[in-house]
């Protein structure tokens, strides 16, 4: 049976994110947008009262419907992009140590993602490299065994909490000969001298997450820190060696498992800039009347709140239809999340034009949601290539049938 109803449960826990959003976010957004810093005591706040660790993540995955994280995302991001990244960026690893890393490995290192309340700690997933971003076949990062140890040298960039997090789950190529198929991902723990903090990026927004360049020279980490083991490893290589395939590259597993909570992401902003639209139509008067008197503007409002409610519901589908941690079969992940990057970033925009000149201007909030907004379109895979894996689901899904659809483009090539 199918139900929207939430459970008393969900709603007390939802409430309680969206009160923190209020009180502890919302109040300091434009602050960290103008500084560009990393807030810092917000998210020390966040593992003081039990809203980052690893209790919580278990709490809001753990409650059998793959709802929750959504309506977490939703509500922190509604209080800033930019401080919900900051306190959610460290799900990216901990998505990749869950879906590849062995019961030790998930066990260990995801609690030292987060870190204590006392001393949070922060994660980061390092796959995008200056030649390869939505292509990462063409990874250039290599990780050679030497000694009894792994050796990475390569550089990646745009990384989220990139240098300043604790724990760096780090995507390389083993056998670069055989692709995505080649790679795995590695974990790279505080202290390590061969990794380092690049250049520092200044964003159109988003910009209390911090983003930077991460650089690998000769970063040697015990042979043990491959995600999943070596064992398996050398077992995936040895199948991809003689053409038997396994579905999906080790970043895109991670990547599916995040899609729909980063659609959720975006859908915050999105009701954001709704409401505070809706709140300022009722109130501004022009022409003797209020904005929302105007058909004009009523229509837009209405529109914005459809496109709002379909993409609510395509991402809770996908999240549904992914609960116990699979695959997705028709790509929801990936729907979810286009749907709802494009959606904020028109429903932003529209809130501008409502505001008119004032929604232009940085004393009101609209114009920092567009600007936020607009990385949801392209980071965890750009809408392009949510176009692409859902391309090629139908085109997996018409193979045999009557109408078999063809693609100007190689499948194997649609990486995040
Ligand atoms: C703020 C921020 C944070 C980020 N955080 C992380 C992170 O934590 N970890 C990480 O690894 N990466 C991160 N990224 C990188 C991000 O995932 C990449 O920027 C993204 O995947 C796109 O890669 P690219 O920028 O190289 O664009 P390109 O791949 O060069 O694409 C350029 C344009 O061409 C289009 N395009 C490319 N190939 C095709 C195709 N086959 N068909 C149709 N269109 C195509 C794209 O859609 C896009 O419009 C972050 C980026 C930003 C800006």
């Amino acid at each position: 049976m199918i139900s929207f109803e939430l459970t008393d449960e969900q709603k007390e826990i939802r409430d309680w994110v969206h009160s923190f959003a209020e009180k502890e976010i919302r109040p300091v957004a434009h602050q960290y947008d103008e500084s560009e810093e990393f807030p810092w005591p917000i998210v020390k706040k966040a593992a003081e009262v039990g809203l980052y660790g690893t209790e919580f993540l278990e709490q809001t995955f753990g409650d059998g419907t793959g709802i929750m994280p959504a309506l977490v995302a939703e509500e922190l991001t509604w209080g800033c992009a930019g401080i919900a990244l900051a306190i959610q960026g460290t799900g990216l690893p901990v998505a990749a140590i869950f879906s590849q890393g062995t019961p030790d490995q998930i066990s260990t290192w995801i609690p030292a993602c987060f870190g204590t309340p006392e001393k949070p700690a922060l994660g980061a997933f390092a796959v995008t490299e200056p030649d390869a971003g939505s292509d990462v076949s063409s990874m250039k990062t290599r990780a050679i065994r030497k000694n009894g140890d792994w050796v990475i040298n390569g550089q990646k960039i745009f990384i989220t909490n990139g240098g300043i997090a604790d724990v760096h789950v780090v995507v390389a190529a083993v056998e670069p000969e055989l692709g995505t198929r080649g790679q795995a991902s590695f974990v790279v723990l505080p202290g390590n001298k061969g990794l380092r903090m690049g250049k520092k990026e200044k964003k159109m927004g988003i910009r209390a997450s911090h983003t930077a360049e991460v650089l690998l020279e000769d970063c040697t980490i015990p042979l043990e820190n491959v995600l999943g083991g070596v064992e398996k490893l050398e077992a995936r290589l040895k199948r991809a060696r003689e053409g038997n395939h396994q579905r999906s590259s080790v970043a895109l597993k991670t990547f599916e498992l995040s899609r729909p909570i980063v659609g959720a992401q975006a859908l915050g902003i999105a009701r954001a800039a709704f409401e505070f639209a809706l709140q300022y139509a009722k109130e501004r008067k022009q022409f003797g009347r209020t904005l929302i008197e105007n058909e004009a503007i009523a229509f837009m409002l209405a529109d914005m709140a459809t496109e709002i409610e379909a993409t609510r519901a395509l991402i809770w589908r996908a999240l549904w239809e992914g609960r116990s941690g699979g695959e997705f079969k028709k790509a929801e992940g990936s729907m979810a999340k286009l749907k709802a990057g494009e959606v904020a970033v028109k429903v932003t925009e529209q809130a501008i034009q409502i505001c008119g000149g004032y929604g232009y201007i940085r004393d009101f909030p609209v114009e920092k949601w567009h600007r936020d907004a607009k990385i949801y379109t392209l980071f965890e895979g750009t809408s392009e290539i949510q176009r692409l894996v859902i391309s090629r689901a139908l085109a997996a899904g018409c193979a045999g049938g009557p109408s078999r659809l063809r693609l100007p483009f190689s499948p194997a090539r649609a990486t995040p």
